[in-house]
């Protein structure tokens, strides 16, 4: 048992951070006094701004619901009680990009009431922290008898300038699977979470939500100017979330930097949701990277169902284990391995997996027998095809055999523009599909890997079996569609990333993919695929190619030696969209790591390696794109040079076009 508590939690009772202006205003300031919260009553109506220093941020801005029948809960309010609290306690990760993680915030809990009608209470928590303010509404037990019907959230969030936002729509036909586009605030129209924003004082924003259970996903609207309005993703009949006689809403959570790389380092999504309630997830899941039988489907090499060029036969997956045998790494992951794969098994239809039954050619038992020889453990697959009632039906047994037969992690995948046709991803029936299923993948200890689900509020700190998610374009958009333009990567760790770690699938070798489809490809340098395990964090790594690529490269060093669970992680610079360069120690040795990638344009950077221990050398083991390569010149060339360096040294990077550079910097 790893020691989850490392300083005491304090909770005290003390005005720290906290002031009273009248008796229908409060502010509440973060630890640091940099982030304040206003909370006012104007004429019965709550109101809350936010500002940073002396810059303001919120302009008072809206809070409550609309119920069913035009049920106005924003107004008609008194203040019946008010509670402040200051918290600190640094907990630490199961595993992650950062192990151990300080939670300091102020807190002002407002208890309110209506003073007339059906008298409803509500309570709204403030969270003042060094990174950002969050608030959330909790709807205690009361006399109100009806289940409740929100059909609107009124929270509103009034910037009080435009700035430049990073987007994608919502509530469209491929979820969250969209390029990031930019557009000033007051062009937006319905947008995902987390949205980053680059105010134009220079402030960097990112809007959010943290631990969201039972409750339906915000979505956030311009309506007017520079306002932003939460938008709840309904249920099919319109209604936004349905309950029975209490809520407790996510937190709308507001990150807020002095530059966009400040954003990155920032746990406050993390902080806001309950510790760990797994205490043995150590016993089934440690980060690892993994090969699959999966990018031979989406190149057009195999097929995902039976075929003369079927992926999942028992033959080819032992050639595969064989592979990831001979080349150190023990997990694999095998697609199309059961019944129900049709062509066309993307369509939206009510498609009929099973999740025990075998595909013809293939015997899992026989399979995972020869796994366990040459210590591979297999990752499960279950592609739900948006099936639910079909997939619930199965789930326990599906579960079951993955247990019996010694499998650990289970990926889900979710294909399908609603699930059982219906629901929205995003909706409070996925919210509670998605939580059910990673309590019940608890039980049968499986590490649960989503594909097509919903975004990530913070899941892991709670449940540690929650490893990975996709929940934006991965790299399989290179294999068939028009392809991730370069930026993308760039785009990504300030923006998806924010909410948790992305199963991105790197590790393309053959970038122009000359197996595939006629003039799909990455557009991006091997050297950009290396790094990518760096900027890109997760604690599972996929080497995505197939092992024909891999043989043979020097640059494999690089996947073999970098790791996926870090002590530390710094962000040494980046734009959005242009670059970014991240540095991360190693959670099980005294190595740093580094990744550093550019958009389409070439680019020059000088590090300075302050952050390598002052009292050691190093031998930086550096993968960069060879002279002259760019996404369109020899792409796939990669230089390796070694270097011995000390914390006082800098390096000069250059990256190519769609380029980048990994380093190992090895403790000597
Ligand atoms: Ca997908």
């Amino acid at each position: 048992m790893k020691n989850y508590l490392i300083l005491p939690a304090l909770i005290l009772s003390v005005s720290i951070g906290y002031s009273q202006k009248n008796k229908n205003a409060y502010e509440l300031a973060s630890p640091n006094g940099q982030n304040k919260i206003k909370f006012e009553l104007v004429k019965n109506a709550p109101k809350y701004a936010v500002s940073h220093g002396k810059t303001e941020v919120i302009t008072p801005s809206d809070l409550g619901f609309l119920l069913k029948g035009n049920e106005d809960f924003s107004s008609n309010f008194e203040i019946k009680n008010v509670k402040n609290s200051t918290f600190d306690e640094t907990w630490e990760q199961v595993w992650g990009e950062k192990k151990n993680i300080r939670n300091h915030y102020n807190q002002l809990v407002v208890e309110l009431q209506q003073k007339s009608g059906n008298k409803r209470k509500l309570e709204i928590q403030f969270r003042a922290f060094d990174d950002g303010v969050a608030f959330r509404y909790v709807y205690p037990k009361q006399n109100v008898k009806d289940s409740i019907f929100i059909m609107d959230e009124k929270t509103t969030f009034n910037l009080k300038e435009d700035g430049k936002a990073w987007w994608i729509p919502a509530n469209r036909e491929n979820r969250d699977e969209y390029l990031f586009e930019e557009a000033p605030v007051s062009k937006l129209d319905t947008v995902l979470t987390p949205l980053t924003i680059e105010s134009k004082s220079g402030l960097a924003l990112s809007f959010h939500e943290a631990n969201l259970i039972d409750f339906a996903s915000m979505t956030l609207v311009n309506n007017v100017g520079t306002q932003l309005k939460s938008d709840l993703v309904p249920w099919s009949d319109g209604v936004k979330v349905r309950v029975k006689d209490t809520f407790t809403s996510s937190w709308r959570t507001i990150q807020i930097g002095e530059k966009p790389t400040d954003l990155i380092t920032s746990y406050l999504i993390l902080n806001l949701n309950e510790p760990n309630k797994l205490k043995n997830t150590d016993s089934y899941f440690k980060p690892y990277k993994y090969l699959g039988i999966w990018w031979g489907m989406h190149i057009g090499k195999y097929t995902f169902w039976e075929s003369d060029k079927q992926g999942a036969t028992t033959k080819h997956a032992e050639e595969y284990i064989d592979f990831t045998a001979k080349e150190g790494f023990h997990h694999l992951l095998i697609e199309g391995w059961n019944k129900g794969w049709t062509p066309g098994w993307y369509e939206n239809r009510m498609h009929m997996f099973s999740f025990t039954k075998n595909a013809d050619n293939f015997d899992l038992e026989k399979v995972v027998e020869y796994a366990k020889k040459k210590d591979i453990e297999l990752i499960g697959y279950h592609e739900t095809g948006s099936n639910l009632i079909n997939y619930l039906q199965q789930v326990d047994e599906g579960f079951a055999l993955y247990k019996k037969l010694g499998i650990h992690t289970v990926k889900i995948g979710h294909v399908g523009s609603k699930l059982n046709m219906k629901e929205m991803h995003f909706g409070q029936f996925g919210v509670n599909y998605f939580r059910y299923i990673l309590e019940k993948a608890a039980q049968y200890d499986l590490a649960v890997l989503y594909h097509e689900s919903i975004k990530d509020t913070g899941e892991r700190r709670t449940f540690p079996n929650m490893v990975s998610r996709e929940a934006a374009r991965g790299q399989e958009y290179n294999a068939w569609s028009e392809g991730n333009p370069p930026n993308h990567l760039s785009i990504i760790p300030f923006t998806r990333l924010l909410s948790g770690p992305m199963d991105f699938t790197p590790g393309i070798f053959d970038v122009e993919v000359k197996q595939g489809y006629p003039g799909k490809r990455i557009q991006g340098t091997v050297g950009q695929q290396l790094a990518i395990y760096v900027t890109t964090y997760s604690p599972i790594q996929m080497l995505a190619d197939l092992p024909e690529n891999y043989e043979g490269k020097p640059a494999l060093q690089f996947l073999k030696d970098v790791p996926t669970d870090w002590e530390d992680t710094k962000v040494l610079n980046g734009e959005i969209g242009q670059y970014i360069t991240t540095v991360r120690k190693d959670r099980n040795s005294a190595d740093w790591f580094l990744g550093s990638i550019t958009n389409e344009n070439p680019r020059d950077l000088e590090i300075s390696l302050s952050f390598l221990d002052k009292n050691a050398t190093y031998e930086a083991q550096i993968y960069a794109d060879a002279a002259g390569t760019d996404q369109k010149h020899n792409p796939e060339a990669v230089a390796i040079s070694k270097k011995t360096v000390k914390a006082s040294d800098s390096l000069k990077l250059h990256l190519g076009g769609a380029g980048g550079t990994a380093i190992r910097f090895k403790k000597l």
